[in-house]
């Protein structure tokens, strides 16, 4: 059955309309949680996500894909579990215990635990192979990828932590029924208010609605282990940290990115002549780029751990406003004649008329 419900929730499992990026952008195509359903419980109708609650089994395999956590598992709280990994005193990461399904994890989760933890968390890949929900191999081959993006994030930092991956199956291991231990679990890792102040964060640093949890507390888990870090700033970007350069040539500063960017990654400088970025809050999603009408905004290398840490936003442009001959309207000046795009654009398309107006007047 499909509800239109902004909150769209299975028995344990709970899908927020209002947080996917598809209903953020209309154009938005995301398919990172379609792809990783094993039970095909998604659909896309008029490009909107809409979950089956009769096709999901509640596995939480999609939770840790989803960019802007709009997928939510009901007794299990991924980022109250990275932040409490050291205290929980878990042997490893595994299915077999506290955990319903590695997927639930975001690569973001996996440097949380390795940087807060004292010993290599290790996550248990052993029974991957032969879980039901792993049957085209998607499943497993997402977690791979987010531990591998984890480790290349944190040996690019020139970090000595790293998480580790069991392959083989001990003895003690016996499959058992999903969720049963996770809801015993679920005392301990629901995130309170006490949790976090107990882990040194204060509520301003994760109260930002826009932007997802695990972003700030990554990047609230970096400053506290800048030191530890050698390589603060990086020339790549992998797909934890990502980075952004408006062209100051193109950019009609029309604020369209501004506008649709889901996580307040971008915003207005002060005095609305320019566009600030911050790093630590942007999730890649691309929907700047794709709603830029003059390909101003574009995608750039490289990241800056000291600015993410202290998710300091920077400039990306600035124009000085000038008011336009023509209309009189203010615009973003770029140099030249002071005329704005709107006009100097009719004044090309027209400048016929304009001879043939001028010739007019010399024959008269
Ligand atoms: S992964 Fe998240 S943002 Fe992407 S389609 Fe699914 S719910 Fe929407
Ligand atoms: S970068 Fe593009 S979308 Fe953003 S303000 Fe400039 S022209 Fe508009
Ligand atoms: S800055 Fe662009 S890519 Fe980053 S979150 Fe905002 S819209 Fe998405």
């Amino acid at each position: 059955m499909m509800s239109g419900s902004f909150v769209q929730r299975s028995d344990l499992f709970s899908y927020n309309v209002l947080k996917c990026l598809r209903n953020a952008y209309h154009f938005n195509d995301c398919t990172l949680c379609i792809d990783l359903c094993p039970e095909n419980a998604f659909s896309i109708v008029r490009n909107k996500l809409m979950l089956s609650d009769i096709k999901c089994i509640d596995c939480a395999a999609c939770v840790g894909s989803c960019p802007t956590e709009a997928l939510m598992i009901r007794g299990f709280n991924p980022n109250a579990y990275a932040m409490n990994f050291n205290r929980l005193k878990e042997s490893g990461i595994s299915c077999q215990k506290s955990i319903p399904c590695l997927g639930v994890f975001d690569a973001h989760h996996y440097i949380i635990m390795a940087l807060r933890s004292f010993d290599t968390p290790t996550c248990d890949m052993a029974h991957c192979g032969e879980c039901p929900l792993n049957e085209n191999g998607a499943v497993e081959s997402v977690i791979r990828e987010k531990i591998s993006a984890a480790n290349n994030f944190l040996a690019g930092a020139g970090s000595e932590k790293y998480i580790g991956m069991n392959e083989e199956k001990s003895e003690q291991n016996e499959r058992r029924v999903f969720f049963r231990k996770a809801l015993d679990a679920a005392k301990e890792t629901l995130i309170t208010d006490a949790d976090i102040s107990a882990a040194g964060f204060e509520k301003t640093e994760y109260s930002d609605a826009d932007t997802p949890f695990k972003l700030l507390l990554l990047s609230s888990t970096v400053k506290e282990n800048l030191e530890n870090l050698k390589k603060v700033q990086s020339e790549k970007s992998g797909t934890v940290f990502f980075n952004k350069a408006v062209s100051f040539d193109l950019c009609s500063l029309c604020g369209d990115c501004i506008q649709f960017c889901p996580t307040k990654a971008l915003e207005s400088t002060t005095d609305g002549q320019g566009i600030m970025f911050t790093q630590a809050k942007c999730i890649g999603c691309g929907i700047c780029n794709h709603i830029c009408k003059t390909d101003a905004m574009v995608s750039e290398d490289g990241f800056d751990l000291v600015e993410i840490a202290h998710k300091r936003a920077r400039q990306l442009i600035r124009y000085d406003m000038a008011v336009c001959r023509e209309c009189r309207c203010y615009y973003p000046y770029k140099g030249g004649e002071a005329l704005c795009e709107r006009c100097s654009g009719f004044k090309m398309e027209f400048s016929d008329m304009f001879v043939l107006a001028k010739d007019q007047q010399i024959i008269e």
